[in-house]
């Protein structure tokens, strides 16, 4: 059988070939590919181990927030939609099992209703909860990475892998456990108790947010990863004078420095020139060059 057939006949798995991609990622450059819609667990070890023994590779697209797809994508594209029964979130527990493909809001809300303290270092930020792990997400409130205790992972060859969670799993937005090629597919949370002020901190914090950022506008956060922590990219943008400089579509945004908004049909060559030109200046004045926060793939 052929690659496209034996996809084709699996359950749980919707494959669009030629797909548009755009609408994929929160910065919505145009992009099309090849997309997995993949619905089970058991539908994701079946599609890996086939990729794999295809030699094909592929790209796990979460709430695509943090990366940027090109216009044409030259790997499979696996987006996951696995069930969540909802009534996890209906009571306080010690531990919740959360599938990577729930939105990491839904956790949020849970802890504006039950005060549940530590979730309040992830306020804010897009992510599915698989994303969010993988990225050890976090705001200055602290990390995503010192909650989880467990993650539950599918390997290339369509095998499930645990991975009980240890001081060094985590470092500064990124994770050290998972494999090229494995695919996070569940995790363990937990909790550090109650506390009533949470719901309002979280509200703050929210408000806050939406104060400082473009949170409105088609945009990929961070674009560019901060020199030091006490030099801040969007700062040393903003002392440039770049805030609002734009090419086609794109721009850097008014609100905050390190961010930059597509007003439309912003394409990848358009998003390469801003960079570029960013840090042309840079290298220039400060004789700085960013390093990229937000993933490209095949770069
Ligand atoms: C407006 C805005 C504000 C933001 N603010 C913050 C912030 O305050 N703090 C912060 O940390 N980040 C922030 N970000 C960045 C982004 O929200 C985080 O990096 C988030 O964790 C990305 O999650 P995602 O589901 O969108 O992952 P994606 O962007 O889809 O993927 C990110 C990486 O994770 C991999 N990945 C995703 N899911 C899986 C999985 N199930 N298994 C294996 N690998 C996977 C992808 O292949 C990719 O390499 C912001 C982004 C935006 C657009």
């Amino acid at each position: 059988m052929k690659l496209k057939e034996k996809l084709n006949s699996l359950n749980d798995v919707e494959f669009l070939e030629n797909e548009n991609l755009t609408s994929y990622t929160t910065f919505k450059l145009n992009s099309e590919g090849d997309l997995l819609k993949i619905k089970s667990i058991e539908a994701l070890q079946k599609t890996l181990s086939i990729l794999n023994a295809e030699n094909k590779s592929y790209l796990i697209v979460g709430w695509g927030a943090n990366q940027i797809l090109p216009a044409k994508c030259e790997e499979f594209i696996i987006y996951l939609e696995l069930p969540f029964d909802s009534q996890i979130l209906q009571s306080v527990k010690d531990e919740y099992l959360i599938p990577a493909s729930l939105g990491i809001n839904y956790l949020t809300a849970h802890a504006v209703k039950f005060g549940l303290k530590g979730w309040e270092v992830f306020t804010g930020i897009p992510a599915s909860f698989g994303g969010a792990i993988y990225m050890n997400a976090g705001t200055n409130l602290g990390e995503i990475g010192s909650l989880v205790k467990k993650v539950q992972l599918i390997t290339p060859e369509g095998k499930l892998r645990e991975e009980v969670i240890s001081s060094e799993s985590f470092s500064y937005r990124k994770n050290n456990f998972v494999k090229p090629g494995e695919v996070i597919v569940s995790a363990v949370i937990t909790h550090l108790g109650l506390d009533e002020t949470i719901p309002q901190k979280i509200r703050d914090y929210l408000e806050y947010r939406k104060k400082t950022q473009p949170l409105s506008t088609k945009n990929c956060g961070c674009v560019f990863k901060n020199p030091l922590k006490e030099l801040p990219a969007g700062k040393l943008i903003d002392l440039l004078q770049l805030k609002g400089v734009g090419v086609g579509d794109l721009r850097i945004s008014p609100r905050h420095g390190n961010f930059m908004e597509n007003s439309g049909k912003a394409s990848w060559d358009q998003f390469q020139s801003l960079v570029n030109l960013i840090n042309f200046e840079m290298d220039h004045f400060y004789g700085i060059e960013f390093e990229l926060e937000v993933k490209i793939p095949y770069h």
